[in-house]
């Protein structure tokens, strides 16, 4: 095996060197394949790369979803899903405070809304309890409208789920890519795979991934390419599952509406999933969503006249108060649902070939255990993973509206000025947080990449006003 590099590269244009050979390729570097390239990279004999289509880390279905930490307790007990939610949990929460990536433990509360649904509560918690959850308790309608006075009426009780957290999206694929292209994973940006050929080489057959900016070769392959691994499957000859894009819409209100509710409110789950729920961000807005729409487009990321007034239906049920409040946003995920109801991680060792598919809508929770079991189904299948190392550190901005920004640290500020220059006053980003993110290990390619890391153009203008200022500074005019 080849030894690799120190730190890895990060490239984005240009062709790739066709000299790469990898140990393992890992395709999409969204939540799922970023978190695999990472644990990958602490067997630091394994020469890795991760590959994504797009300009940017987290560009796909991980950058439009609902932010929520799992504990998994409506999972169906005995899946793979089941499993890696709740191994997930616990893996992403140590880790988000070891990097500094931001999680409020707000707790959930499941809302019943009529006798049938009260009446499941009970049931509810007994699966919880078989998925390993056993905190989960029934309260009455008394206790809920303590706990949540803006509630609408009509509530007659709730299930407490007091571990289910509010997460960072943005933040947790990059810290997970920054971590892996600093222990030596080469990540290659815009370079879509186009097709795959299997070739002999040098005794060890291998795989030529066909790119859009020219071939690579991989030893073993991993596809996490989300919405579009049943097309790279294809490219592998495996037609094993087939992705539905399940559309889900949100609306994010403005801060004051933050004041209104306390816990994540969730509805009492369909078949077609988890439902509309009221929800906190760790940025201090508040969510409404998602729709659960099965679509045929796997591009079709757009809000609809329809999908946002049945939210608002749905809103005035659960929180007549919010839709009051200004809306600073609509977004919009596709859930990468498939035939089945768990995920579609396979293995095929004489292929050299690992697929994660159907990682539905808990990929952003499950994402460390995904990896962690990805990688011991290479090393099952054969690959020679040697002895594991630590990775290098990493310490992710603070984004964070319950912790201590940049412009509040008056020490910080002291020692740099930058950190109390603010460039966008609706989130308060400093010109010392744009200068670390265009500077940093795996810098963005736009400002909506900046955006992501460190909050600048998100909030209630949405850029109206430091628009132009960014755009300078992306363009190199720091100063
Ligand atoms: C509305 C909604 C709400 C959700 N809420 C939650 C939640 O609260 N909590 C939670 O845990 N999860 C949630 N999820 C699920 C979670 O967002 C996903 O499971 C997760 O983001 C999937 O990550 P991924 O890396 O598999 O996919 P993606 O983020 O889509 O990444 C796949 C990457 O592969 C790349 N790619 C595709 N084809 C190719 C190719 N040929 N060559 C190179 N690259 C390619 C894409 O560009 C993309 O970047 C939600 C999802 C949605 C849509």
């Amino acid at each position: 095996m080849n030894a690799p590099a120190a730190e890895g590269r990060v490239t984005r244009y240009g062709p790739l060197q066709d000299s790469a050979a990898y140990d393992v390729v890992v395709i999409g570097a969204g939540v799922v394949g970023a978190g695999i390239a990472r644990e990958l990279a602490r067997h630091r004999r394994v020469r890795v790369a991760l590959v994504e289509a797009s300009h940017d880390v987290g560009d796909g279905t991980s950058k439009a979803n609902t932010a929520i930490l799992h504990t998994g307790f409506d999972a169906t007990p005995g899946t793979l899903e089941a499993r890696l939610v709740r191994e997930g949990h616990a893996l992403l929460g140590a880790y988000a405070a070891e990097c500094g990536i931001p999680v409020e433990p707000v707790g959930a509360l499941l809302v019943a809304w009529d006798e049938d649904q009260l009446a499941a509560l009970p049931g509810l918690a007994a699966k919880a309890a078989r998925n390993g959850y056993e905190a989960a308790r029934v309260v009455d309608a008394d206790a809920l409208y303590a706990r949540e006075p803006h509630l609408g009426p009509g509530a007659l009780g709730a299930l407490a789920v007091p571990d289910e957290s509010i997460i960072c999206p943005f933040t947790t694929p990059l810290a997970y890519a920054t971590q892996a292209v600093r222990a030596g994973v080469d990540l290659h940006l815009n370079s879509r795979l186009q097709h795959v050929t299997w070739a002999e080489g040098e005794g060890v057959g291998g795989h030529t991934l066909h790119t859009e900016r020219g071939p690579l070769h991989a030893r073993w392959l991993v596809n996490a390419a989300g919405l579009h691994a049943d097309t790279v499957d294809r490219m592998l000859g495996r037609t094993t599952f087939t992705v539905t894009p399940r559309r889900g819409q949100l609306v994010v209100f403005d801060k004051p509406a933050r004041a209104l509710v306390h816990h994540i409110l969730l509805p009492v789950p369909t078949a077609l999933g988890k439902g509309v729920l009221v929800a906190p961000t760790v940025f201090g807005n508040v969510l409404l969503g998602p729709t659960a729409e099965d679509l045929h487009d796997k591009t079709a990321t757009h809000s609809t006249e329809q999908g946002l007034s049945a939210l608002h239906t749905q809103g005035a049920r659960i929180l007549p108060e919010l839709l009051e409040e200004e809306v600073t946003t609509v977004y919009a995920g596709l859930r990468a649902a498939t035939e089945e109801d768990d995920y579609r991680i396979d293995s095929w060792a004489e292929q050299r070939y690992v697929t994660v598919g159907g990682i539905r809508s808990t990929g952003l929770t499950a994402s460390l255990a995904i990896a962690a079991h990805v990688t011991g189904l290479l090393a099952e299948a054969g690959l020679d993973l040697g002895t594991p190392t630590s990775l290098p550190p990493v310490r992710m901005p603070s984004l964070g509206e319950r912790t201590q920004r940049p412009y509040q640290d008056p020490g910080r500020i002291a020692a740099d000025p930058d950190y109390g220059r603010i460039v966008c006053h609706c989130e308060r980003v400093t010109l010392g947080e744009i200068r670390d993110a265009l500077g940093s290990t795996v810098p963005p390619a736009s400002l909506e990449g900046l955006r992501r890391r460190t909050r600048a153009r998100g909030g209630r203008c949405q850029g109206f006003h430091c628009g132009a200022a960014l755009r300078d500074l992306f363009d190199g005019e720091l100063s």
